[in-house]
């Protein structure tokens, strides 16, 4: 089922979730943002009073019993993630989770507990899946694999612009740091890192526009 898949994978704000969005739209196929799953696991610790700056698998093994994810096909036809009947929208997208959620994704039991429910989605046939992982570890067969990047500071004005804020000199360096903590940690773990798949075609986003990385992906894609 792995043919059925299209992995972009990179690191955080390099524009994986607007580029995939856009090119399954393309395609006329659906959209799973994995780092999804992983902010409404986080969510859901948060929620529970747990402090997460203390993470550990067995803090976390109670809290993944208590949490059913769906993934629900909504008005536009793509689809939502759902944690425990409710969209979380915007409170899965919050500095605080984002905050947490590397360390939570750090943790094998977390990854473990959301391989199969990501496999399971290449039975919906055709599908673009995002995250940091992908071409690696869920799908190492997939059909096509791409890996994003792009400079910190391009991605903190990327991030900036996307939350409709000016672009400050110290507001991009906080946010950079951010971003650049987040990687370190992602990249650093020692259950599936980020990491670029041996056989990804690599884009270095810097510079380009979102109409030109999407021509770029398409017409790798037949
Ligand atoms: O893609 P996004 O930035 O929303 O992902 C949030 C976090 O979820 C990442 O920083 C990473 O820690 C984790 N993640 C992961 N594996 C994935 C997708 C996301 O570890 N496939």
């Amino acid at each position: 089922m792995a043919e059925n898949v299209i992995a972009i994978d990179g690191p955080a704000a390099s524009g994986k979730s607007t580029i995939a969005g856009m090119v399954a739209d393309r395609l006329g196929i659906p959209y799973i943002n994995t780092g999804n799953m992983y902010r409404a696991v986080t969510l859901h610790a948060m929620r529970q009073g747990l402090d997460l700056s203390e993470c550990s698998e067995d803090k976390l093994a109670p809290v993944l019993k208590q949490i059913k994810l769906d993934y629900v096909k909504t008005a536009s036809g793509q689809y939502e993630i759902m944690l425990n009947g409710e969209f979380p929208g915007a409170k899965i997208r919050t500095p605080e989770v984002a905050s947490f959620v590397s360390l939570v994704a750090a943790l094998p039991n977390v990854r473990t507990w959301l391989i199969d429910k990501q496999r399971e989605f290449a039975r919906l046939g055709r599908i673009v899946m995002e995250g940091r992982d992908i071409g690696t570890v869920i799908f190492p067969g997939a059909q096509y694999k791409f890996f994003l990047t792009a400079s910190p500071e391009e991605r903190a004005k990327r991030r900036l612009a996307q939350d409709g804020e000016a672009p400050d000199g110290a507001t991009v360096e906080s946010i950079a740091k951010a971003i650049a903590e987040r990687d370190l940690l992602d990249s650093t773990r020692k259950t599936a890192p980020l990491k670029k798949a041996d056989d990804a075609i690599l884009i270095d986003t810097s510079g380009m526009s979102i109409e030109q990385v999407i021509e770029h992906i398409l017409r790798y894609i037949k």
